[in-house]
């Protein structure tokens, strides 16, 4: 079992973008077991490569149903927009409204190599989507149209706004993910 050390907004993996995987072989199959295993331990919902400094094209996803893991993901498809809060392991305490595609479809290969094709929907729909984005250096205050801090509950700008007064860590109840979470849910990815 190994929990891997989980990467901070400003560390510069988390802004390139990731490498397509050649080959599921034994060395990913690990990454992907490290990465469900530090993603639960750290009470998260998803995790993307990037987040524990590896640049290559790795997810791995429990929105409450179970754990998925893809290589390569690619949105295939998507329908409907909806809006919701969303936070993220690299960027402890903040949270924002994102909005999303409602449903998607989204392809990419299994831990054991094997093509598959899921179909998603709400909350499991956002989550792919906020770590397809990891993989090409996307983080979700670029995209949110408000960002605060968990803390203190205050709105300090627009997404992405430069200096950011993110705070130090906050202790906070993590999310279950043992059922569909309602809006505004505080989920991590
Ligand atoms: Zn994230």
């Amino acid at each position: 079992m190994a929990i891997l050390n989980i990467r901070r907004e400003g560390d510069p993996v988390l802004r390139q973008v990731a490498r397509p995987v050649p080959k599921v072989t034994r060395r990913i199959k690990k990454l992907i077991k490290d990465m469900g295993e530090t993603m639960y331990h750290a009470n998260g919902i998803g995790l993307a490569a990037p987040q524990v400094g590896v640049g290559e094209r790795v997810i791995v996803v429990d929105a409450g149903d179970g754990l998925y893991a893809l290589v390569n993901p690619r949105l295939e498809k998507e329908e409907g927009r909806e809006v919701d809060v969303e936070g993220c392991l690299s960027l402890p305490g903040v949270l924002g409204y994102v909005e999303r595609a409602a449903r998607v479809v989204v392809s990419g290969l299994d831990e054991d190599g094997r093509p598959r094709r899921l179909e998603a929907e709400g909350l499991l729909a956002r989550v792919f989507q906020h770590e397809i984005d990891h993989l090409d250096g996307v983080l979700f205050t670029d995209k949110a149209t408000m960002v605060w801090k968990e803390a203190d509950e205050k709105i300090h700008g627009e997404a992405g706004a430069p200096g950011s007064p993110y705070g130090p860590d906050q202790e906070e109840q993590g999310c279950v993910s043992s059922s569909w979470e309602p809006p505004g849910s505080r989920c991590r990815a």
